[in-house]
C-alpha cells in the first residue's frame, strides 16, 4: 500500500522536523532552501525539541475561514528547549491562563478541516505540560 503523497509532505510538520545547514550548523524550522548565515544548499534533518516555552502569544477572537470553530484560541512564539522559536497554537487551555514562561509540550492534532475535499490537515500544536 501506498503512502498518500498528501501524508508524505505532511510528515516534517508532524514530527517537528528541522533542517540543519551542514556548512555552519545553523538549524531551521521550517526548513529553507539556502542558509540564510552562510549560503549553503546542503542540509540534513534536524529534530525539534517537543517541549519549550511560552515566550509571548496572542489570543485569535476572528480567526480566518477554515478555524472559526476554535475561537477564540491562543497562538504562541514558543522557544524549545533547543533554543528553536515557533509560531504554534496552543490547546487545551484558557486564553486568560496563558502565561510568559509557560512550559508547554507538542502534540498532534486536527489542525483544519476542508468541507469541499474531506480533507483533513494535521499538524503540531502545544498544550500545557502538566505537572
Ligand atoms: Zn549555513
Amino acid at each position: 500500500m501506498s503512502v498518500p503523497r498528501y501524508w508524505r509532505e505532511e510528515v516534517p510538520r508532524y514530527r517537528l522536523l528541522g533542517k540543519e545547514c551542514t556548512g555552519c550548523g545553523a538549524k531551521f524550522f521550517p526548513a529553507r532552501p539556502v542558509c540564510t548565515e552562510c549560503g549553503s544548499t546542503e542540509f540534513k534533518d534536524h529534530k525539534l525539541a517537543e517541549v519549550g516555552e511560552v515566550v509571548t502569544w496572542t489570543v485569535i477572537r476572528n480567526p480566518p475561514p477554515g478555524f472559526e470553530k476554535y475561537k477564540p484560541y491562543v497562538v504562541a512564539l514558543i522557544e524549545l528547549e533547543d533554543g528553536m522559536r515557533l509560531l504554534s497554537q496552543v490547546v487545551d487551555v484558557d486564553p486568560d491562563e496563558v502565561q510568559t514562561g509557560m512550559s508547554v509540550e507538542a502534540v498532534f492534532r486536527r489542525v483544519k478541516e476542508d468541507g469541499k475535499t474531506g480533507i483533513i490537515q494535521y499538524g503540531y500544536k502545544f498544550r500545557p505540560v502538566v505537572e
